[in-house]
């Protein structure tokens, strides 16, 4: 048994995550500003007697240093998220990432703590070729534009963790995360699945932005977590980085047909620009698919669940939870 500090525990993968480590017999502590994570995501896990849960920021440098005394690994989620979000708010997303990512690693290094950074699939930019492994290349716009310079501010982190490991010896393993989902995960910041569910529920247009061909490869929060247990059990891996995800690939325009028939809504699917979808100058990659060979081969990971099941969990969840009401408006606001 580990103690576990996971920052940004209370959000999307951070409180799926936290529930697995828990089942594994772990000492779990989140921290986390609730800025885009819920404490409902926590609420099984709330009354464990080895869960803790602690309300701050990873920029707040105190409170950190508190959270990860006495932990043997922390799992660093914490980070501004989601497409939307990133454009709204470019400042507030760089500094998150950037800073807190120094903060965090630093903290680690005080208590010599194993350290997994969250990573994304992000950092490849507009690479659209496929399968990307971890040594593709960076295909970058403009800092100028903000989607590149979230990019560049994960890729910061990354960069970070491999200093912290090669110059300090801080065991670190970098996860590079694709199109993660599944229940739990929020509309508000852009993803597009838990948008398309709730527009399709509520009877509303579902809104492909551009002309929908883009592809891209959704991966079940519940084949990441377990990929992320793995390679935390996993001493090779340390030193290393890995993408995560899954390679069923499927165009964004198929999507929405999916969730329509899946949901059996009335709803019909219409086109944005993306320049009113998100901002003037706004790039999409036309494809991304992920290379993930190298965390089968060190730890037998696959993802189990294919695109039907998880847009199923998906749908169920907005349904259990009373969403099949109107209320996702086409750029809803960040927070
Ligand atoms: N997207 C869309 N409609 C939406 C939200 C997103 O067509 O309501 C598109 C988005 O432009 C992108 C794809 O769906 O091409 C995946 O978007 P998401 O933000 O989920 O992930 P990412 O862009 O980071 O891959």
């Amino acid at each position: 048994m580990a103690r576990y500090l996971v920052t940004g525990g209370a959000g999307f993968i951070g409180s799926h995550l936290v529930e697995a480590l828990l089942a594994q017999g772990h000492e779990v502590a989140v921290l986390d500003n609730l800025s885009t994570g819920q404490l409902s995501n926590l609420e099984g896990v709330r009354s464990n007697p080895r869960f803790c849960f602690m309300h701050g920021s990873v920029l707040d440098e105190l409170a950190v240093d508190q959270a990860v005394q006495g932990c043997d690994v922390v799992v660093h989620l914490a980070a501004a998220v989601g497409v939307k979000l990133i454009v709204d708010q470019p400042l507030h997303s760089l500094t998150t990432n950037i800073k807190g990512a120094i903060v965090v690693l630093e903290a680690a290094h005080r208590y010599r703590c194993q350290t997994m950074v969250a990573s994304s699939s992000e950092i490849y930019g507009k690479n659209s070729n496929g399968p990307l492994t971890e040594q593709s290349d960076r295909v970058l716009g403009s800092p100028a534009v903000s989607r590149w310079a979230y990019s560049t501010s994960k890729a910061v982190d990354e960069i970070l963790a491999y200093a912290y490991h090669r110059e300090r010896g801080l065991p670190t393993i970098v996860v590079r995360l694709f199109n993660t989902v599944g229940p739990r995960q929020s509309p508000a910041y852009g993803m597009v699945v838990p948008r398309f569910v709730r527009q399709a529920l509520a009877g509303e247009p579902l809104t492909v932005y551009g002309d929908g061909s883009q592809t891209r490869c959704f991966c079940h929060v519940a084949d990441v977590v377990d990929a992320l247990a793995r390679l935390l059990n996993e001493p090779a891996a340390v030193g290393d980085v890995f993408n995560l995800g899954s390679s069923e690939e499927v165009s964004v325009e198929e999507l929405a047909h999916r969730v329509v028939a899946r949901t059996g809504s009335p709803s019909p699917i219409v086109h944005l620009p993306y320049e009113v979808a998100y901002e003037v100058g706004f790039e999409d990659m036309a494809r991304r698919v992920p290379d993930t060979a190298k965390v089968q081969a060190l730890t037998g990971w696959r993802p189990r669940r294919n695109l039907d099941d998880i847009l199923d969990d998906v749908i169920a969840e907005a349904k259990g939870a009373g969403l099949d009401a109107p209320q996702v408006g086409r750029a809803s606001p960040p927070g």
